[in-house]
């Protein structure tokens, strides 16, 4: 019938090959496998899941298969793609030994909890060659699989996801649910231990009599504000034995974080919000605020004196950067001038210990930094402490005041005092007839549900409300006294500025004389020798003026 004869021999051709021809036959019977137990308590007792393993040992007699080592026992509960270091440890395994052509899984959904982990053994499957046995499925992946398997795969794939995505979902309910119960969802901090009172009930905390002396004791010392938290450790060591902490020594991060914990006094923070608790409180709120108040002040100390540095962060460099050939450019360095501290030794063999300050800018070529460019201008590269302070002494020396303007400073802090008192007894009396009425609210919203005229249902929820409100409250009033005090301290250290001025500041230690330069001037620029600032209000106008003449016209 047909006049058309095969002039092409097909029957060995690549084209056949790829196309037609669904045999596949793997390079060599090398195998690895893996197992995998659901619980990693199950892993540390050793019971890797027996069954799963005897089964994939037939499965490897059946096919032929040889192991080319050990199979991998690992507990995964994990889901995200780089936690499952033993898988990634397997898959490397395979690529840097290509004479392994057969990757085994007991599941299917082990081998592919997401879909990078999937990504993954496709390409080695398509690419090297490599079949996937999962045992259980029934299936067997290589890259002649007819399309019916890969299918499989896929619909697999995008079920362990769904799944993967439903755990996270179980997980953040209990969550939510639990923050809803003002429960932590977390472990019991240290001084608390989880208890659940019954198998189906939530984990509730206790107070754990064997730890929360301490986490107390650490409170009551720390809110003293005498103690850095190194300090407060050495301090406790005394008091307490190392049974508290199972022989070792607590470490200074571990009881800072502890010490800023809400759960102490019963809230708790969770992803980046606070809320109420219902763990018993161990502390009361006051001494928690006591010892944040501490760590506040622990804060400028450190900050500014720690090892003698009380000029840290006053000053910034006004420093100039270089172009390649080391001229100057029109941008400003900016950076912080830090101190470094030197030990000199002395004629009689002693050692003196010098502060230098210097441009901490160690990314741009900064004018100030460069040895030869401050050279040439006759200076160095560091500032002593004592040339540093003589140029503050400047801000002082162009202060005048006159006995009028001391009345007159006097008057104008003692009127802003009493504005600032006005506002403060304001918000404070407005503060305290909230809690007058919260409390009004509560006793008759109280009596109306014994008298059964609100439901109990409303009365719940509105009675919580109010709770919460009446809690925020005391807690703002307790946050102002704390004001209070700074705001009396600079000021009577203002008006003994006022006094004496440039003796006052002479006469004053490093870390007086940082507070005073604070409270004076600010916008501190160190510049080739000279200092730039600006001076606060009111001293911008008592400068250089000779006196009362130019404030007084103002
Ligand atoms: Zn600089």
């Amino acid at each position: 019938m047909s006049t058309l004869k095969k002039v092409n021999d097909l029957t060995n051709s690549p084209l056949r090959k790829k196309f037609l021809e669904t045999a596949f036959k793997p390079e060599t019977n090398m195998a690895v496998a893996m197992c995998r137990v659901s619980t990693k308590g199950q892993k540390d007792t050793g019971h890797s899941d027996d069954a799963q393993r005897e089964r994939i040992e037939e499965y490897i007699t059946e096919e032929g298969l040889a192991l080319a080592r050990e199979p991998w026992d690992v507990a995964e509960t994990a889901f995200k793609h780089d936690k499952r270091k033993n898988f990634l440890e397997m898959l490397n395994y395979v690529r840097s030994n290509p004479a392994v052509k057969h990757i085994i899984f007991s599941h299917q959904s082990r081998s592919n909890r997401n879909r990078e982990s999937a990504k993954e053994i496709e390409s080695l499957v398509k690419h090297q060659g490599v079949v996937l046995h999962c045992v259980r499925d029934n299936l067997k992946l290589h890259s002649q699989s007819p399309l019916e398997d890969w299918l499989r795969w896929d619909i697999f794939n995008a079920l362990n996801e769904k799944s993967s995505a439903d755990h996270k979902k179980n997980v953040m309910d209990g969550t939510i649910k639990r923050i809803e119960l003002g429960l932590f969802p977390g472990k019991a901090p240290i001084g608390y231990k989880n208890i659940r009172p019954n198998e189906n009930a939530e984990s509730v905390f206790v107070i754990d009599e064997t730890t929360a002396p301490f986490v107390k004791r650490a409170f009551e010392l720390f809110a003293t504000g005498r103690y850095s938290v190194a300090r407060l450790i050495q301090e406790l060591g005394k008091e307490f034995t190392s049974e508290t902490f199972k022989g070792k020594k607590p470490e200074r991060k571990y009881i800072e974080k502890m010490l800023k914990k809400p759960f102490y006094y019963g809230d708790f923070d969770y992803a980046g919000a606070r809320y109420r608790g219902t763990q018993p409180p161990l502390i009361s709120f006051e001494l928690w605020t006591k010892a944040q108040a501490a760590f506040k002040q622990r804060g400028w100390k450190n900050k500014y004196t720690r090892n003698g540095f009380a000029y840290t962060g006053l000053t910034k460099c006004g420093g100039k950067i270089l172009d390649k050939q080391g001229n100057e450019t029109d941008q400003v360095c900016g950076c912080a001038v830090t101190g470094e501290m030197h030990h000199k030794k002395q004629k009689d063999g002693t050692y003196k210990a010098h502060i230098y300050w210097h441009c901490s800018n160690t990314t741009t070529p900064c004018s100030q930094r460069d040895r030869a460019h401050m050279e040439k201008k006759g200076l160095r590269t560091f500032y002593r402490q004592s040339s540093l302070e003589t140029m503050f002494e400047e801000i002082f020396s162009r202060l005048h005041f006159t006995a009028e303007d001391c009345k007159w400073m006097q008057d104008v802090l003692l009127k802003h005092h009493a504005e600032e008192s006005g506002k403060y007894n304001q918000k404070l009396s407005a503060l305290h007839s909230r809690l007058k009425m919260l409390s009004r609210y509560l006793d008759e919203a109280f009596t109306e549900k014994v008298e059964g005229r609100l439901p109990e249902e409303l009365w719940k929820k509105k009675n919580e409300q109010w709770r919460l409100e009446r809690d925020q409250i005391k807690r703002e009033i307790a946050a102002m006294d704390d004001k209070k005090d700074e705001y009396i301290e600079k000021g009577v250290l203002l008006i003994e500025l006022a006094h004496h001025t440039v003796t006052y500041y002479k006469n004053a230690g490093p870390e007086k004389r940082r507070k005073l330069i604070d409270i004076v001037s600010s916008n501190l620029i160190l510049k080739d020798g000279t200092l730039e600032y600006r001076y606060r209000k009111p001293f911008d106008i008592l400068v250089d003026s000779g006196g009362k003449g130019k404030w007084w016209r103002r």
